[in-house]
C-alpha cells in the first residue's frame, strides 16, 4: 500500500528540546536554558495550573461547555459575536481550519520566505500549491503591501506573520489593510498574530468590521505560557463565521486548554510581567550581543552569526540551547528567545564567547 504522494511535504523542525538535549550531551536538564522555542520564560500562569487541577478529575467528559465558555470569553474580549471566535488545537489547528474552510485541490498559497514551516505544511495538507514571496534580510525584513504584492498572482490564500517569526518585523496595520484592498475579494488574507502580545503594533482585529477577507490567527502558546496544551483561536468576519461548524475537528480543543484558557485570559498580571520580561531580553540582546541583530516586536531576537549550525551546536554544548535558523532559509542566523533576565544575560555570553572565538 502506498501513501498519497508526499514528496512535496516536508516534517516540522522543531527547536530543540531540554530533555533531549541533556540525554544527547549527558547533562543535567537543570543546567540547561532552552531558548529556542519563544516559550514563556515564567512557566504557565499559576491561575491557568489551579484550573487545570480542579478540572482534572471532569475529564472523562467532552468539553462541550468549556469550549463554548471560553469562545464566549474571547469573543467579549475582542468584541465580537461568538461564532466569529474560532478554537483550535494552537494557532496551528488554526491555520488547518482556515486551509480547510477555503482550499479546493490546487489553490495557490503565498507564504513568506524566511518564515514559519506550517503555513505551506497545511497548505499542502489541504491540496494547496505552495508559492513564496521574499523578505529580505538586507532590508530589515521590512514587511510592506508593495513587498507582498510583488509576488501577488491570485493566490487564494496569503499569510502574514506579525510579529514576524523568525525576524521579529512587523506588518503595520495600514500596510495589511492596503494589500486586503489591493487584492481580490477572494483572497484571504491570514494575519498571524502569534506574538501580539509583545508588540504595541494594532491587531489585524480592526479590519474584521469592513472587511471579509481577513482572518487573524493567535495563540495561548507564547504570553500564555500554554504551549503544551495546544490552545490557539482564529479571529474571522462575519459572513463565513459559521464555516466553522463544518470544519473542525470535533472536540479538537481538549478540555483542559479550555478551562486552562479561561483562567489565563483572567491573569491579567501574569501576561503582563511576561512581556514586560520580554521587552528587558529583546533590548538586552539587542545592546549586548555582539553580532548583528534586527528589531524584533516578538519574544526572541534574530541575530547574524555565519555559521548558524555551527554556532547553536557550540553553544549548546556550553548549556545554551538556541534555535539554529537553516530550516527557516536563514543559515547564518539563529533566533534567541526571551529567557528569565538571568537566562538571557547567560546566553547572551555565551554566544558572544562562541561567536568570538
Ligand atoms: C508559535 C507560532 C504559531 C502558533 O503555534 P501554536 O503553538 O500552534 O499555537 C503560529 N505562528 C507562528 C509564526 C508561530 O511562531
Amino acid at each position: 500500500m502506498e501513501t498519497r504522494d508526499l514528496s512535496d511535504h516536508r516534517p516540522y523542525s522543531a527547536g530543540r528540546g531540554i530533555e533531549e538535549v541533556a540525554r544527547e550531551l549527558g547533562l543535567d536538564p537543570d543546567d540547561l536554558v532552552k531558548l529556542s522555542s519563544n516559550e514563556n520564560p515564567h512557566g504557565p500562569s499559576p491561575r491557568a495550573v489551579d484550573a487545570i487541577e480542579a478540572a482534572a478529575d471532569t475529564v472523562h467528559t467532552y468539553p462541550k461547555a468549556a469550549h463554548a465558555d471560553l469562545t464566549a470569553a474571547l469573543a467579549d474580549r475582542w468584541n465580537l459575536r461568538n461564532d466569529q471566535v474560532w478554537l483550535g488545537a494552537g494557532g496551528d489547528g488554526v491555520l488547518d481550519y482556515l486551509g480547510r474552510t477555503f482550499l479546493d485541490p490546487g489553490d495557490r498559497v503565498l507564504v513568506p520566505d524566511p518564515g514559519f514551516a506550517y503555513y505551506p505544511m497545511s497548505a499542502r495538507y489541504h491540496n494547496g500549491e505552495v508559492d513564496r514571496y521574499h523578505l529580505d534580510k538586507a532590508n530589515g525584513f521590512t514587511q510592506t503591501a508593495d513587498r507582498v504584492l510583488d509576488a501577488f498572482d491570485g493566490h487564494r490564500i496569503v499569510y502574514v506573520t506579525t510579529p514576524h517569526n523568525p525576524s521579529g518585523s512587523e506588518m503595520p496595520l495600514d500596510e495589511i489593510a492596503t494589500f486586503a484592498r489591493r487584492t481580490p475579494e477572494e483572497t484571504l488574507v491570514v494575519v498571524d498574530e502569534a506574538y501580539g502580545e509583545f508588540t504595541t503594533g494594532a491587531s489585524a482585529r480592526e479590519l474584521l468590521d469592513e472587511r471579509d477577507d481577513v482572518a487573524v490567527v493567535r495563540t495561548f502558546s507564547k504570553a500564555y505560557g500554554l504551549a503544551g496544551l495546544r490552545l490557539g483561536y482564529g479571529l474571522v468576519p462575519t459572513d463565513w463565521a459559521s464555516a466553522y461548524e463544518r470544519v473542525n475537528t470535533p472536540f479538537g480543543v481538549n478540555l483542559l486548554a479550555c478551562h486552562a484558557g479561561l483562567a489565563a485570559l483572567d491573569d491579567e498580571a501574569h501576561v503582563e510581567r511576561t512581556v514586560k520580561t520580554v521587552r528587558w531580553a529583546r533590548e538586552y540582546m539587542r545592546t549586548n550581543l555582539d553580532v548583528v541583530t534586527w528589531e524584533s516586536g516578538g519574544n526572541f531576537v534574530l541575530a547574524e552569526v555565519g555559521d548558524a549550525e555551527a554556532v547553536a551546536g557550540a553553544t549548546q554544548q556550553e548549556g545554551v540551547i538556541v534555535r539554529d535558523c537553516s530550516s527557516f532559509g536563514l543559515p547564518g542566523c539563529i533566533r534567541v528567545s526571551c529567557g528569565t533576565r538571568e537566562a538571557t544575560r547567560r546566553a547572551v555570553d555565551v554566544v558572544n564567547e562562541v561567536v568570538g572565538a
